[in-house]
């Protein structure tokens, strides 16, 4: 039976349904609903944000940012060299690695923001709110912090990593597509991994980068002009 299932789903994630409520009532069935709710927006191993959170995220952000023109910031942050981890202390060393990663995005950034785990080692930031001329200077708090944190990876045994990071701002006043969106973030990522790795690159907020596509996306949804006659 499937509830049965939900139930066991949710005792190995970790999570368990509050004290002092009746199998089966209203209240219990919604506990298990939002319980279930939290288990599938979140990365099984580090607990943040799983992709399909971040997109809804960036969904609502891109509404929010066409509706009331505030500057939101999406980062790409891509571990550097995550491969020779894995080759050069096992796979469960690479686990550690990505938690203590995790970790410290999470530590970096306002309740407001979101963090995320959208791939084996990437990660996103949703940065909602974040004026242009801050955005370089958070993305490299980040790759600083990350930089400087000793991770464990066995008992007595540290390793550092490092991570680079592209970034993007949606289009103030343009109804963008989270799609073209976080392919301009991406495009910064590429650039900072070609660039030497451990740096942030984001994009200059200009009327200028609206691309064509997302030009069309805005006449696409303008109402008919109304025709005096
Ligand atoms: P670059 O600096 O260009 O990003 O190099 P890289 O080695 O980080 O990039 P590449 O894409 O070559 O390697 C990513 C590696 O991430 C390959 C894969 O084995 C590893 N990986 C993906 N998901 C997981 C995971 O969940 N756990 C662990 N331990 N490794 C993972
Ligand atoms: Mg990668
Ligand atoms: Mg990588």
């Amino acid at each position: 039976m499937k509830l049965e299932l939900a139930l066991q789903l949710l005792r190995q994630s970790g999570q368990s349904l509050p004290q002092g409520l009746v199998e089966g009532t209203p209240e219990w069935m919604q506990a298990l609903v939002d319980a279930l709710c939290d288990m599938s927006s979140r990365d099984a191993l580090t607990g943040l944000a799983n992709r399909r959170h971040f997109e809804m995220t960036l969904d609502s952000e891109i509404d929010r940012v066409a509706r009331a023109g505030e500057p939101a910031l999406v980062l790409l942050l891509d571990i550097d060299h995550f491969k020779q981890v894995n080759d050069g202390y096992g796979h469960a060393a690479g686990d550690r690695v990505l938690q203590g990663v995790a970790g410290v995005l999470r530590e970096c950034v306002r309740p407001m923001d979101t963090v995320a785990r959208i791939g084996g080692e990437e990660f996103a930031a949703v940065l909602p709110n974040c004026r242009p001329a801050f955005g370089q200077a958070v993305a490299e708090r980040i790759l600083k912090r990350v930089a400087n944190r000793a991770i464990e990876i066995a008992p007595g045994q540290v390793i550092r990593v490092t991570v680079s990071a592209g970034g993007a701002y949606a289009p103030q006043w343009v109804r963008s597509s989270t799609k073209l969106w976080v392919e301009r973030a991406d495009q910064q990522l590429y650039r900072a991994k070609a660039e030497g790795r451990n740096r942030a690159c984001l994009e200059q907020p200009a009327i200028s980068v609206v691309s064509p596509e997302e030009k069309g996306l805005l006449f696409a949804l303008s109402p008919a002009p109304i025709r005096h006659v």
